[in-house]
């Protein structure tokens, strides 16, 4: 069902290549820090209780330079292991998808909401995403991509500071400041619901028309 789209005009689209960065100083707001700085921040954080039961933190992976951003809630037993989000089966669910879509998952940078895994998988708190947030926000701000693809509710719903439900969040284009934000199933329920593939699809091509042609804002 799924076809490669082919956006390889953005994959490859030129920007600067980043230039080697000293870490700035150490501090506890994540604004205005550079990559080194923010990694080293939160390998180190203790925020919230996360960081008790955690093997290691979950940063994030791929092209700093990425049009295309996706953003899961929290790392699972196997990206605790590893240090890599979606490494599990639900992330080669994910590769399929991006796959699909024109990417290798090494064109796209990857990262959640939440860089510590909640224990057995539960939900993050408010507080915890309260707590980690900023250092999306500002991965966010570096990557500076031409479009966010939000896989799951609770991504959402965090990201977007939404309550409403992941039927009413996907299907649209969100705005986070002046970054469009496309919602669609998390790959773990799409393991479980693979009917609901054809939906994830559709999600997929609208983030692919927004960075073919921008939102229109
Ligand atoms: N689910 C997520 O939301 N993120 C991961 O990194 C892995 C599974």
């Amino acid at each position: 069902m799924l076809q490669a789209i082919g956006v390889t005009a953005y994959v490859s689209r030129a920007r600067q290549a980043p230039q080697p960065e000293p870490a700035t100083a150490l501090t506890g707001d994540p604004a205005g820090m550079n990559w080194a700085t923010l990694a080293a921040t939160v390998r180190q954080c203790t925020l919230c209780g996360l960081c008790a039961a955690r093997t290691q933190t979950v940063f994030g992976t791929g092209d700093v330079r990425a049009p295309l951003m996706v953003i899961g809630e929290a790392p699972g037993a196997e990206e605790d292991r590893q240090g890599e989000p979606f490494v599990g089966r639900a992330g080669q669910l994910l590769n399929s998808m991006l796959k699909a879509a024109g990417f290798e998952r090494r064109q796209v940078y990857i990262a959640n909401v939440i860089k510590c895994r909640p224990p057995k998988n539960r939900d993050p708190t408010l507080e915890e995403s309260d707590r980690c947030l900023p250092y999306l926000r500002r991965q966010i701000e570096l990557v500076d991509p031409a479009v966010i693809l939000c896989v799951g509710r609770i991504a959402a719903q965090r990201l977007l500071e939404r309550d409403d439900p992941l039927a009413r969040l996907r299907g649209r284009v969100h705005r986070l400041g002046r970054t469009p934000v496309v919602v669609t199933y998390h790959p773990a329920y799409l393991l479980r619901a693979p009917v609901e593939k054809r939906r994830s699809w559709d999600d997929l091509k609208l983030a692919m028309g927004v960075l073919r042609h921008g939102d229109g804002a």
